[in-house]
């Protein structure tokens, strides 16, 4: 079935990028939408819209039986989830499917078994993927989490099986801070993700995050090369590159056939990320999540390899054979993306959720500025803080360094503090330019250059 329509069961700037993408095969779009939301780009860019409820994302985004109704009553072929609210949910895949419509995502069972980060565990073990050390499944009492915690040593990662966006984990020092925070965690956890699951890990200290783009249509598995994530604040991300910075070639391929591994032992279906830490001193790479959707940093992999992720998966789901040969992939240059968030980075990233007065938008051939904006739009106050992402390319990383730095100066958004200062900052900073970063070096940065930046532009004003 090729599909003629499909439901967009998210917001913001990721459902303005799949309506683009329906657009471009001649698919009919049903946006969703919450009662905050009817202004939203996304609604006024799709061909038809639907109020699916209060603001409150419980209540609408992440109301099922709402969402289903609602695709129901549009008669679409499909639903594609976006990535959060419902979009790693099993449950939620199999009630498209029950209502006989197609999830634009891997089946119910793969989500729940790569969803679930011990049980993915045991899937990238079994693939021969090299995993973090830590516990083998879920760290049921005190007495194993100490046991485990002394063969790792600390400090050590107490971690929600259920987790996601950063939530959910916990750095342990000692054996007396474990026995005070593991109860404290599965409370955390039960209450956030309504599984109070753990296991552990090991800390691996000064890693970087790399990220392998699969794909998938049950019979053929391909990667689409890596993604270094390494700049991120409280373990989300800022900031994105691919491909990784300089990482060496036997690293790469190991790494990428790896997630390729992992994809063919699940019978993978649609656009995943394999993520792993890698630790530049002994070139070793762990296994740490499959996240089983579209991610938020994918343009940059778009941007190397010319192929549109989000296309190809409603093809796919659809039922057409992977269009993407592994020997065809071929990534050129390089590509950075800055997360633009409605935040004030000068005040401790403080949420700044207000109206749009003013928005100029920097083009050329090597940019891309995907977002949820327009002037005029009042930013509601429910959701996250992403009101886009702006992308740049060049043949090497230091010409799209140069490029974003002034593609930056051109992009304005006025009315309520952005992020940009931050990432003018970075594009700018020679420890990014050296690649001299880890999952911890954006936080010390901040403290340090960043702050000094910020007290000279004070003296300036
Ligand atoms: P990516 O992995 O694509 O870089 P993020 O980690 O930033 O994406 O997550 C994308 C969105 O999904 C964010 O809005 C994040 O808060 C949300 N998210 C991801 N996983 C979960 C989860 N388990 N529970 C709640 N929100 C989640
Ligand atoms: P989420 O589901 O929230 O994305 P992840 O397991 O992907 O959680 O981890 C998010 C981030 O937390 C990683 O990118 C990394 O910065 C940090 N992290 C996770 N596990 C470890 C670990 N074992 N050692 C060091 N850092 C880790
Ligand atoms: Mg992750």
């Amino acid at each position: 079935m090729t599909i003629r329509s499909v439901l967009i069961a998210n917001r913001g700037e990721i459902a303005v990028r799949i309506i683009r993408a329906a657009k471009a095969l001649g698919i009919r779009t049903v946006q969703v939408h919450s009662a905050a939301d009817a202004e939203m780009l996304a609604v006024k860019l799709a061909d038809e819209a639907v109020d699916i409820g209060p603001p409150a994302p419980k209540k609408s985004y992440l109301n099922i039986e709402a969402v289903i109704a609602a695709a129901k009553a549009a008669k679409v072929d499909a639903v594609h989830p976006g990535y959060g609210f419902l979009s790693e949910n099993g449950d939620f895949a199999d009630a498209v499917v029950a209502a006989g419509m197609a999830f634009v995502g891997p089946s119910g069972d793969a989500i729940r078994l790569l969803g679930d980060k011990v049980s993915a565990r045991e899937v990238a073990a079994r693939a021969g993927v090299p995993t973090v050390p830590g516990s083998g499944g879920r760290v049921l009492t005190l007495d194993d989490a100490h046991r485990i915690a002394e063969r790792t040593g600390f400090p050590v990662m107490v971690k929600a099986a259920a987790g996601g966006g950063g939530r959910g984990i916990r750095i342990v020092e000692t054996l007396a801070d474990l026995e005070k925070q593991f109860p404290l965690a599965s409370a955390e956890a039960a209450a956030a993700f309504g599984d109070g699951g753990l296991y552990m890990e090991k800390v691996i200290t000064r890693a970087r995050h790399v990220e392998v783009q699969i794909f998938g249509d049950g019979e053929n598995f391909v990667h689409l090369y890596e993604r270094e994530c390494s700049l991120q604040r409280r373990r989300q991300k800022v900031w994105e590159e691919a491909p990784a910075f300089e990482l060496p070639q036997v690293v790469r391929k190991k790494l990428c056939e790896s997630a390729v591994a992992l994809a063919r032992e699940v019978r993978y279906t649609g656009a995943g990320t394999v993520e792993y830490l890698y630790d530049e001193e002994t070139r070793e790479f762990y296994f740490i999540e499959v996240n089983t959707r579209i991610q938020v940093e994918h343009p940059v992999t778009e941007m190397i390899t010319g192929v549109d992720l989000v296309q190809e998966m409603l093809k796919v789901a659809g039922g057409a054979p992977l269009s993407l040969k592994q020997d065809d992939i071929k990534p050129r240059g390089h590509a950075i993306e800055c997360r633009i968030n409605a935040e004030d980075p000068f005040k401790d990233f403080a949420p700044s959720p207000g109206t749009i007065t003013k928005l100029v938008v920097p083009e050329g051939k090597s940019v891309r500025f995907d977002t949820m904006l327009y002037e005029g739009y009042t930013i509601p106050p429910f959701y996250d803080s992403l009101l886009g992402k702006l992308i740049v390319w060049g043949e090497t990383r230091s010409e799209c360094l140069e490029r974003l730095a002034k593609t930056l100066e051109g992009l304005k958004i006025e009315g309520v503090p952005t992020t940009i200062p931050l990432h003018q900052t970075l594009a700018r900073s020679a420890a990014v330019a050296s690649g001299a970063f880890h999952t911890r070096f954006l936080e010390g940065w901040l403290e340090t250059d960043f702050t000094e930046t910020k007290t000279k532009s004070a003296e300036v004003a």
